[in-house]
């Protein structure tokens, strides 16, 4: 996991000059802890904006006009459940944002406005949870070109079923010329035109490798999907709110959003809410493998630190488009080599002096080879790959 960030922050340094000291899988808080930022390493954001605990009496309860102060009951601890499946599946850690303030104090899934009701302490909270959504939103562009921004809800509904909201209504989702029509004005825009599965709009919310159809064959129901493609005229349904909106592709981004909204089947028990977490990291991993990047699940980030104790080694030539040299004093290093977006290509090559790799099946970019040594010492280089 730790090597991953090293090589981020190497590409951060060669890109921009700037660097921020944050660590992967650490929490970061701003002021009070009222909202908590962990930094990730993988092309996911998980926003929890209605599951903080914290009613500080500095900060008077909304009042405003029509304003919703119910909390989503259990969502932080599910986000949290979450990541941890994610990284025991991934070795790798989703960025993550929590309100960790009460929604009568903050609703981070609105505008500043109606989200603080005028409160300095509640807008510097906002400010820090959407600033930080930004970050990660950044980052993540910097290094994978795209990715999924989910925005995780539980709603008090009948129906014990998730809700996936893509920013399409029910109305919308119920008539099939009309959803046909309206892929640009759903959170995944970006991805209809780039999906590596030849998805069209459709398939990817309600056909068999839909997210939504993926959660049913974990056994998590879910709207829409191939098995339950809408919600009835009359049914309540969450489509998507102010974060979906503001953080998915429908303005041209290229991360797309989804509101996640859970029923209460799946939160209130604590046994019951860890096993759907896990039922969520695995289809969260599968959608992003199925759509996003091949090998996905295979993501491998690396686990060390340790920087010092270079070990002395050469590659050429460089550029190389056929075969790579590798050239070092000493034994028992293993190599891997990492693409530009810190997916590892090439791993666990055990290394002789001198020893030829053939790289012939790389696509062109910028690639990084890691040597790593018995205690974990690791020296990486940068080639590239014509
Ligand atoms: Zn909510």
């Amino acid at each position: 996991m730790k090597i991953f960030s090293y090589i981020w922050a190497f590409v951060f340094f060669a890109n921009n000059l700037i660097a921020q000291d944050y660590q992967v899988g650490n929490s970061y808080f701003s002021e009070n802890e009222y909202a908590e930022y962990v930094h990730g390493n993988l092309p996911i954001i998980i926003s929890a904006p209605h599951g903080g605990e914290k009613k500080p009496n500095s900060i008077p309860d909304r009042n405003c006009s029509g304003c919703v102060t119910q909390n989503d009951t259990n969502t932080q601890e599910l986000a949290n459940e979450v990541v941890d499946a994610i990284q025991n599946k991934l070795g790798c850690t989703p960025y993550v944002i929590i309100n960790r303030l009460h929604r009568s104090k903050l609703d981070a899934n609105r505008e500043i406005i109606e989200a603080a009701d005028g409160n300095a302490d509640a807008e510097n909270a906002w400010e820090y949870y959407h600033g930080q959504v930004m970050f990660a939103r950044d980052e993540i562009l910097e290094k994978f070109g795209k990715g999924l921004f989910i925005d995780l809800h539980g709603h008090g509904h009948d129906i014990q079923r998730l809700e996936l909201g893509y920013l399409m209504s029910g109305n919308t989702l119920r008539d099939e010329d009309e959803l046909e029509a309206s892929g640009e004005e759903s959170s995944i825009n970006h991805l209809i035109e780039t999906n590596i599965s030849s998805s069209d709009f459709l398939e990817l919310i309600r056909g068999p490798l839909s997210l939504g159809q993926i959660m049913e064959n974990l056994g998590v129901p879910a709207v829409p999907s191939q098995a339950d493609p809408f919600p009835f005229a009359g049914e309540a349904y969450f489509s998507g709110g102010y974060n979906t909106r503001t953080y998915g592709s429908k303005n041209g981004s290229t991360i797309d959003a989804v509101q996640v909204e859970c029923h209460q089947e799946v939160r209130f028990n604590d046994d019951d809410r860890l096993e759907f977490a896990d039922q969520l990291a695995t289809g969260l991993i599968d959608f992003i493998e199925t759509h996003y990047f091949e090998g996905f699940s295979e993501f491998d980030c690396i686990v060390s630190t340790k920087e010092n104790s270079a070990i002395n080694f050469d590659i050429y030539p460089n550029p190389s488009k056929n075969e790579l040299f590798i050239e070092l004093e000493g034994q028992n290093s293993f190599i891997k080599i990492y693409d530009q977006w810190g997916r590892c290509v090439l791993s666990n090559l055990s290394l002789n002096p001198d020893r030829k790799l053939d790289i012939s099946n790389l696509i062109p970019g910028i690639y990084h080879v890691l040597l790593i040594d018995q205690n974990e010492n690791l020296t990486q280089k940068a080639f590239v790959k014509n």
